[in-house]
């Protein structure tokens, strides 16, 4: 891959409305991609691996828990600081803000939120480190966009729960030291339990062969009659509104994110256009070039405003769970849209890994369709406005 150039745009002036502590966590983030994640991100994206080595620099640039308190090993930042670490990790690569997603809005989220003072004692500290590495698990073989059909159960054994069911599709799992698992107990009412690896009947293999989000490890989750100690519940809320709040906190950073993976694309694009000559003149001088470079730039911005207001939003305590799913909806898109058209203008250098543009393009895909798909983000829009829930 080429050296990173990246140059980020910003034409609205956003930085003027971020405060120096923003400003000050995004930059070390976006040095740190440079640094340590464009170098290798290629490589790691066509052999189908996660970059282990990588998860050191994650914990330092406070991309595990960015929000959870310090005294809890978090970094103590607000949203818009959270939404910043991830547009800067996106920005290198989808699979490896997936993974900071996961361990800060799936893992570290539902512990410090519904889990009791000794199991945050316990686990956090090790979370924000990365010494811990953690998956989320909800969605199963037959329950996808309708998480509360699962059929993964726990029964009551008196001194432990006897879990068993399967969940498919789990971002991490394959390295994960331990797993948030979604369950429904004998009353068919869903509960959040702490899986570790270890665990007797416990197994995690991995899903190959992904043509999306190849630098980010994915498996399933198998539970065959595992003992589950009874301290590894988490208390403090149960139902399908537990997981979905913990998805709240997941496609707010992906919103972000989403903007991060686009910011690159266009910048690459806008690049390859002034230097690309045919005709004896620059690509970026023709009129077609130039509609594409100007819709994506208008469309980050856009982007970048939605979020921005949102995480505003967010850090007043008052963003709803509508607003944050019409951000996750309309900024992956923007970013599918923006890679697509990325690739043309690069003809056929697009479709090389010299370019980060064609695996934005791909991870994207996953990211279009995880955490609600884009259908389902149109439908809670739609029953938010109309009052009709379309999708049951
Ligand atoms: C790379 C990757 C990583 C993931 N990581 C995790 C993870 O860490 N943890 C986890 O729990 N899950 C994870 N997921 C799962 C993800 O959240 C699901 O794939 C997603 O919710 C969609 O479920 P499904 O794939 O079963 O599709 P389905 O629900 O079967 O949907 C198929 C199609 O039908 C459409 N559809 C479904 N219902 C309706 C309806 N009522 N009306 C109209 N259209 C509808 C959908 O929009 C979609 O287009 C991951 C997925 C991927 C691809």
């Amino acid at each position: 891959m080429r050296p990173d150039l990246f140059e980020a745009p910003d034409y609205y002036q956003l930085d003027d409305l971020f405060s120096d502590e923003h400003l000050l966590v995004r930059d070390a983030a976006r040095q740190w991609v440079k640094r340590d994640v464009s170098p290798i991100i290629e490589e790691y994206a066509q052999k189908a691996e996660f970059p282990k080595q990588i998860l050191k620099g994650l914990a330092e640039i406070g991309a595990f828990g960015p929000y959870i308190p310090e005294e809890y090993g978090g970094a103590g930042l607000d949203q818009i600081s959270y939404g910043l670490i991830m547009q800067e990790i996106e920005r290198g690569d989808s699979g490896v803000r997936s993974t900071a997603s996961v361990q800060s809005s799936l893992v570290m989220y539902p512990i410090f939120t519904y889990g009791t003072e000794e199991q945050r004692k316990k686990y956090l500290p090790k979370l924000a480190t990365g010494e811990l590495m953690g998956c989320f698990g909800l969605t199963e073989p037959d329950h996808g966009s309708n998480p509360g059909g699962m059929v993964t159960n726990f029964k009551d054994k008196g001194d432990h729960f006897l879990l068993n069911g399967a969940k498919l599709w789990i971002s991490n799992s394959p390295f994960a030291d331990i797993a948030v698992v979604w369950a429904k107990n004998e009353e068919g009412r869903i509960h959040g339990l702490l899986v570790e690896r270890g665990m007797e009947g416990f197994s995690t293999p991995e899903t190959h062969n992904k043509w999306s989000l190849r630098a980010s490890a994915t498996g399933e989750l198998i539970f065959d009659n595992v003992k589950i100690p009874k301290e590894n519940i988490l208390p403090g809320k149960s139902g399908l509104g537990a997981p979905l709040g913990c998805l709240d906190s997941a496609r707010y950073g992906i919103a972000w994110g989403a903007i991060g993976a686009a910011m690159d694309c266009y910048d690459t694009a806008l690049r390859y256009a002034k230097e690309r000559v045919q005709f004896g003149k620059p690509i970026a001088a023709t009129q077609l070039q130039q509609k594409k470079l100007a819709e994506m730039i208008t469309e980050i911005t856009k982007a970048q405003l939605l979020a921005f207001r949102l995480g505003q939003l967010k850090n007043e305590g008052k963003a709803t769970t509508a607003q944050i799913s019409m951000a996750k909806r309309n900024n992956v898109e923007m970013a599918i849209t923006i890679a697509r058209e990325a690739r043309q203008v690069l003809g056929g250098m697009g479709i090389t890994g010299e370019y980060s543009i064609m695996r934005h393009m791909m991870n994207l895909e996953s990211v279009l369709t995880y955490e609600g798909t884009h259908d389902i983000h149109l439908l809670i829009t739609g029953a938010d406005i109309t009052g009709h829930q379309a999708f049951k």
